[in-house]
């Protein structure tokens, strides 16, 4: 199925007929368990500092938005939180911020690596927590200290491919083309690589969705995370016009589906932004092909002001809570959580033996 053509493609992502969706939801659940087993993987999500220089439309956190209390957590917080996700038996963390290129930001995050590591080597994790980041564009020379440093995964979502629609959310200062060409060093500099894109954006079509599924398949990637545009009221795409949540859901989830049976042993994440417009959202995503979620270990006093969009769900509950209600839902989807396993996507540790890499 992954030489589903473009003509396929458009035509399922425009279909409401519950039979043909359903089909594709069984072929990507099928799939998934019959190439990557029933396990689910965590990684505990620091959204460690929500100050960002840069502008995105739809963002809440973007450097315009002045109705926002800024935060960094201390390297002691983010420090706390991984041993804490280590000891829950987590294999791995993502370390998320807005983005910034200044020196002391790009010292603060190769410190925050060396620190988890060194703070989480046991006999259960020899190596360590397992550390993916998702700090935005960086120049060569940072990402190359961060995977000294020990993290070895990265995510930067590209949000779309479509060059018009790209600049359409986005203020002329960030192109395309540098988000592209970062992606192409991550994989250079030897990370295991993520992108993804947003669903349901205003003037964003079928065929724009299929292209970029196309990208995620021609592009070979590791990783995807992608979720439904939610706008968030203090952004210049606030108050766009927007499908119904049903319609982004349905986007959603035959996103993550095709995106299954078009990159097989990729890791995929059921997102926080599917339970915005769905209370079991994130089960859905696992049912459609998802392999990983992403518990949020932020800490709490600064939860409240991570918001990327209006309505994010989980940001009253504690570590805990929130652990809890995640166990439950993966196992209402039929599936099992990973205990310390890192979870490396089998299609970065094929891509990186083929490369000849360790
Ligand atoms: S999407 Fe990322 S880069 Fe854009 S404003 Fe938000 S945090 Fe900053």
């Amino acid at each position: 199925m992954n030489g589903l053509a473009r003509e396929e493609l458009v035509s399922l992502l425009q279909t409401r007929d519950p039979g043909e969706l359903e089909a594709v939801r069984r072929r990507a659940e099928d799939l998934t368990l019959s190439t990557l087993g029933n396990r689910v993987y965590y990684r505990g999500l620091i959204e460690f500092s929500n100050i960002c220089s840069l502008n995105c439309l739809y963002c809440g956190i973007r450097r315009g938005n002045h109705n926002m209390k800024r935060y960094t957590a201390s390297q002691a917080q983010i420090t706390e939180a991984a041993r804490w996700c280590a000891g829950a038996g987590f294999g791995s963390i993502v370390l998320q911020s807005g983005e910034r290129t200044d020196p002391a930001f790009v010292d603060f995050v190769e410190e925050a690596v060396l620190g988890i590591k060194e703070s989480t080597v046991s006999q259960r994790l020899p190596e360590g927590l397992g550390i993916t980041l998702c700090v935005g564009e960086q120049p060569r020379e940072a990402l190359r200290r961060f995977r000294e440093a020990g993290a070895h995964r990265y995510l930067l979502r590209v949000e779309t491919t479509n060059p018009g629609l790209f600049r359409s959310i986005h203020p002329g200062e960030q192109t395309l083309e540098s988000r592209l060409s970062c992606l192409s060093i991550l994989r250079e500099e030897g990370f295991a690589v993520g992108t993804g894109v947003m669903i349901g954006l205003p003037g964003q079509t079928p065929e724009m969705l299929a292209d970029d599924l196309l990208f995620y398949r021609d592009n070979d990637f590791d990783m995807f995370g992608m979720g439904p545009f939610i706008p968030h009221h203090d952004t210049p795409m606030g108050r766009e016009t927007i499908l119904p949540d049903c319609e982004r859901m349905r986007l959603s989830l035959l996103m993550i589906g095709l995106a299954r049976l078009l990159t097989v042993t990729t890791n995929i994440a059921a997102t926080t932004a599917l339970q915005a417009l769905d209370a079991t959202g994130r089960e859905k995503g696992l049912s459609w092909g998802a392999n990983v979620i992403m518990p949020s270990l932020t800490p709490g006093e600064f939860r409240k002001d991570y918001l990327l969009y209006d309505g994010k769900p989980c940001t009253d509950e504690n570590k805990e809570d929130c652990l809890n209600c995640l166990k439950r839902r993966v196992e209402m989807a039929g599936r099992v959580v990973a205990v310390d396993d890192w979870g490396d996507p089998v299609h970065y540790k094929a891509r990186v033996h083929n490369e000849g890499r360790q």
